[in-house]
């Protein structure tokens, strides 16, 4: 197993949980490649992931190899999931209830818009279920085979999906108040994509985090410690601080790692979690270039600039998840994709660690997490001084709502870090971009060209997001399982 980031250690914990003498080897120091967290003042502060979703999965997990999450996670649930506020004007929270949502946006935008909501939680919920098993939680399906596996009963499901239809246009048929359809479109950046460019099939993720958004105790890093501890339980090895240089290749098949260091680990089979591009940039030796497809650096997905630290803040109330949106969300995704720079009008995400639904903070200071989406480097970095002014604006949109935020400590990431921190990515952090309806079948699936090679993580199928990485890795041990079983008898 190379990599122990989410996908890299559900595969880990179940291959070892079904008797398979298993190794990981991580580059980094310690689990969780993605949920990164930095300190603040002693304490923690997530500047990967915040957003805990689709907690069934990781029950699931938990369950297969004989144990339950709640023995070794405790989450609390959102009421509000989020508070979304505009410079223009207005502040709407949305709530995992159906209900309390259509009054909140009858409140906000009037009873066309509560009305055109309520289709569109009815018509996400729909895409959901459609592609649930026969999409997420499958293999990676070409169009032929996903439409057998939905079978002739679920045809009006597929057709209502809209594969073709993109999400921006969708969004319109629901909401005339421009604010919504700007709120709506964001999810298109929770798989690093454009909501101008990315299907309308990607509103599922609203039925998603409508079905339950988590906070875990401790940040979200303990969730790969979690599945570190059951997985060394089942009998996993970890080797920390070690990086894999080449993935070996005998009689045409997978057969071990060299570090590094030089140091040869031979194996029957072989699981890369790092990002699929690195395979074809050659970062893993010639004899697995080909071994997925290549990602061209314009199919990349969003990078991002965060700051985080401990600061103070005054003038807005700030819930777990608050989103401060631009003026010009035509102009932020044309920057960044058409011309790969920072928007001149972007959007931010901040995220309050310390609070939960509205209770104030206990702290003079507390841990805040912003981002800001940004391009992925295609060779150039950008200026430190596009970075500065555009954190500039960032500032001015959240003073105009109100918020105003004293640090007293913060860090950075740009993409340039992000792209030394994922090889071969040019700091895309979701893999490629799920832009245009083929998107999601071009991706890489579990099984490579080489094998006994197998990919699991948030670049290959089904996609990012840690839930998805999650069940990347169930899928890659699922397939490994069979594979060595099929060649043991
Ligand atoms: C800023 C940010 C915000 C996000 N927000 C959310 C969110 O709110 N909710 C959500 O669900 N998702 C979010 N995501 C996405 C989510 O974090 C990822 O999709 C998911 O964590 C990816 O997991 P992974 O299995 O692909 O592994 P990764 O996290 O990509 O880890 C891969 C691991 O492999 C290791 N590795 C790679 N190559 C080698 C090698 N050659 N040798 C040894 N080790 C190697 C790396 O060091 C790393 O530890 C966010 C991501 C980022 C960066």
């Amino acid at each position: 197993m190379i990599g122990a980031g989410v996908g890299g250690l559900v595969t880990a914990l179940l291959s070892a949980a079904s008797g398979f003498d298993t190794l990981v080897i991580e580059r980094s120091a310690a689990p969780g490649g993605k949920l990164r967290e930095i300190d603040a003042e002693g304490r923690p502060v997530d500047v990967g992931p915040t957003v805990f979703t689709m907690r069934g999965v990781f029950e699931e997990i938990f369950a297969s190899a004989g144990a339950e999450l709640k023995d070794y996670l405790t989450l609390t649930p959102a009421l509000r999931l989020a508070r979304h506020a505009w410079a223009s004007g207005g502040r709407l929270d949305l709530f995992g209830d159906i209900e309390a949502n259509v009054e909140a946006i009858g409140d906000f935008a009037g009873p066309h818009d509560a009305r055109g909501y309520r289709a569109f939680a009815e018509r996400s919920a729909r895409v959901y279920t459609t592609l649930r098993d026969s999409f997420i939680r499958a293999s990676l399906p070409n169009p032929l085979s996903l439409t057998t596996r939905i079978g002739v009963r679920g045809l009006p499901d597929l057709l209502a999906i809209s594969p073709y239809a993109i999400l921006w246009d969708t969004l319109g048929e629901h909401f005339a108040d421009p604010r919504l359809r700007q709120l709506f479109a964001r999810y298109a950046t929770y798989c690093g994509s454009s909501p101008y460019l990315c299907p309308a099939t990607l509103m599922l993720v609203s039925h998603v985090e409508r079905e339950g958004v988590w906070s875990v105790n401790g940040g979200m890093r303990r969730i790969a410690d979690a599945l570190r501890e059951l997985a060394t339980k089942r009998g996993a090895r970890f080797l920390f601080g070690t990086e894999v240089s080449r993935i070996l290749v005998e009689g045409g098949r997978a057969a071990g790692v060299v570090t590094a260091t030089g140091e040869r680990l031979p194996a029957d089979a072989v699981v890369f979690n790092g990002d699929v591009s690195a395979l074809s940039a050659g970062l893993l030796g010639p004899g697995v270039r080909r071994a997925a497809p290549a990602t061209e650096p314009e199919r990349r997905s969003l990078s991002a600039v965060t700051w985080a630290g401990s600061a103070e803040v005054e003038g807005f109330d700030l819930i777990r998840h608050n989103v401060f949106f631009g003026p010009d969300y035509v102009e932020e995704f044309d920057a960044i994709f058409k011309h790969r720079r920072l928007p001149r009008t972007p959007t931010v995400y901040v995220c309050a660690s310390d609070r939960l639904d509205d209770p104030p903070s206990s702290h003079n200071a507390e841990r805040l997490f912003c981002l800001i989406n940004a391009p992925a480097e295609d060779g150039a970095s950008l200026s430190s001084k596009e970075i500065e002014s555009c954190l500039n604006v960032a500032k001015g949109l959240m003073e105009n709502c109100g918020l105003k935020i004293r640090w007293r400590t913060q860090t950075r990431s740009t993409p340039s870090d992000f792209a030394r921190l994922y090889p071969a990515t040019g700091g895309a952090l979701y893999g490629p971009a799920s832009h245009g309806w083929k998107a999601s079948f071009q991706r890489a699936g579990t099984r490579t060209r080489v094998p006994r090679l197998y990919l699991a993580g948030g670049s290959a199928h089904p996609g990012p997001g840690v839930p998805m990485a999650a069940l990347s890795g169930r899928q890659a041990a699922l397939c490994l399982i069979s594979d060595l079983a099929s060649t043991n008898k």
